[in-house]
């Protein structure tokens, strides 16, 4: 009999259980548990979806309870809290229950990452942040009363990452589509970024695509532009510029929580993602697993594994087949992760994706259907391709008959 326990039902942690509850969770010898504080999974990189108001919570959020009971796994509603090596226990904190333990044979880690304000000084107090579900509900919130109100309303968003230009892109589709209702309101947005050009990581000619696309859209992009301090309703420059907004969203930089640097002494890095072996194992301790924006992986060449979604459902489907030689008896083989290209959604009918090792870039709506593609992927993991082509179908026939800005929904 073993136990796993996965921590995190994000894109990789809820992959791995879905993938292990198909095969060992059928078999009484082993458990799996997912431990998740939310109760509905949200495919991260769509948050920008909820914060625009254009996220279809019907068709394309994922209950635990159900999907657990559905796939062969159990699923405690908790946030882990703490863990004790010797005695091989996590602590949870349930949000009806109070404090628990859960005794475990291996544990995985998959609690991803949060954005990082780097210290920079009133940007906790007077920004949005959209790291999850729940924040991304708020800034709908606050969002969608602008949307409601005559006039034109500022919004600055910084770090022109993927989730700063995908949500900079989404909110001026919303924006562009209301001036066709005549409603009188407007969203101008300023995207602030402190590298030379949007998209820093990824390569130079698919930036200059992006940043040409969104100037089209209307958003205002600053590069080479670093915020020293956020105050109510405006964000000061490190050369004391002051730019004025409504609504001010920090989404930029990566870091993991703060409490992964207690976990019984394990290793972290400066932005506290713990340290891995090539196996995905964890430096200090050979049962406990660590995948995702979570950890820091090493690559055969000397780099990282990418904070990427692509990258979590790569290593999900990898430790997955480990378990499996695992329980066998077999040794582990290397996690190597393999990068089939980045695509950024400008919209819900834009793309641009830089494939074949940044050799390729595309763009337009083909693009937009691959980025498509690449959720329904994560899907069909967990449902199988039936239920995906039918979420399809819905979808489609949905977005026929309803309208793109719904205005009172998220
Ligand atoms: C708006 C946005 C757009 C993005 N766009 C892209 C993109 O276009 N392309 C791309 O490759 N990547 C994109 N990303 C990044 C991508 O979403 C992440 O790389 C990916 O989700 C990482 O997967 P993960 O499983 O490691 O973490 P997550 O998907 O973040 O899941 C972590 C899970 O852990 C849970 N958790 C947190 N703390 C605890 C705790 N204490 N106990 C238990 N559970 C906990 C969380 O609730 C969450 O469900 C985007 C991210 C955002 C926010």
């Amino acid at each position: 009999m073993s136990k796993i326990i996965v921590v995190g039902g994000g894109a990789a942690g809820l992959e791995l259980v879905t993938r292990l509850g198909r095969s060992l969770g059928r078999r009484a010898e082993h458990t799996i548990t997912l431990v998740e504080p939310a109760s509905h999974h949200y495919w991260k990189p769509r948050l920008h979806e909820i914060a625009a108001g254009t996220f279809d919570n019907e068709l394309d959020a994922v209950s635990y309870l159900q999907h657990a009971a559905c796939h062969g796994y159990q699923y405690v509603q908790a946030a882990m809290t703490g863990l004790d090596r010797s005695t091989k226990t996590i602590t949870v904190s349930q949000p009806v229950n109070g404090e628990a333990t859960l005794d475990y044979d291996y544990l995985v880690l998959a609690v991803g990452a949060i954005s990082n304000d780097f210290k920079t000084p009133g940007v906790s107090e007077h920004c949005l942040f959209l790291d999850s579900a729940e924040q991304a509900q708020r800034a709908w919130a606050l969002i969608n009363p602008l949307l409601r109100t005559q006039g034109e309303h500022r919004l600055s968003i910084v770090g022109a990452g993927a989730t700063g230009v995908e949500l900079a892109a989404e909110l001026a589709k919303v924006s562009e589509k209301l001036q066709r209702y005549r409603h009188g309101a407007s969203l101008s947005i300023t995207l602030v970024e402190a590298a030379d050009r949007v998209l820093p990581a990824s390569p130079a000619c698919m930036s200059e695509k992006v940043q040409r696309k969104l100037e089209q859209q209307g958003v205002t992009v600053l590069t080479n532009t670093r915020i020293q301090r956020a105050e109510s309703g405006r964000l000061v420059t490190a050369d004391d510029q002051v730019l004025t907004a409504d609504l001010q969203i920090w989404a930029a930089g990566i870091k993991c929580a703060d409490w992964l640097t207690q976990l019984d002494g394990l290793e972290t890095n400066r932005i506290n993602q713990l340290k891995v072996h090539d196996t995905l194992q964890s430096t200090l301790d050979e049962a406990i697993f660590v995948m995702g924006d979570s950890a820091e992986c090493p690559q055969p060449d000397g780099s990282f594994v990418p904070p990427r979604a692509q990258a979590a459902n790569q290593a999900a489907g990898h430790l997955a087949h480990q378990f499996a030689r695992l329980m066998k008896g077999k040794p582990l083989q290397p996690f190597l992760f393999n990068d089939g290209g980045m695509v950024v959604a400008l919209g819900h009918d834009y793309a641009v994706g830089a494939l074949m090792n940044d050799k390729v870039v595309l763009r337009g709506r083909l693009v937009r259907n691959l980025y498509d593609t690449i959720f329904r992927l994560h899907q069909r993991i967990l449902f199988g391709w039936g239920r995906v082509t039918a979420l399809v179908m819905l979808k489609r026939i949905k977005g026929l008959l309803s309208p793109y800005y719904k205005g009172n929904a998220s």
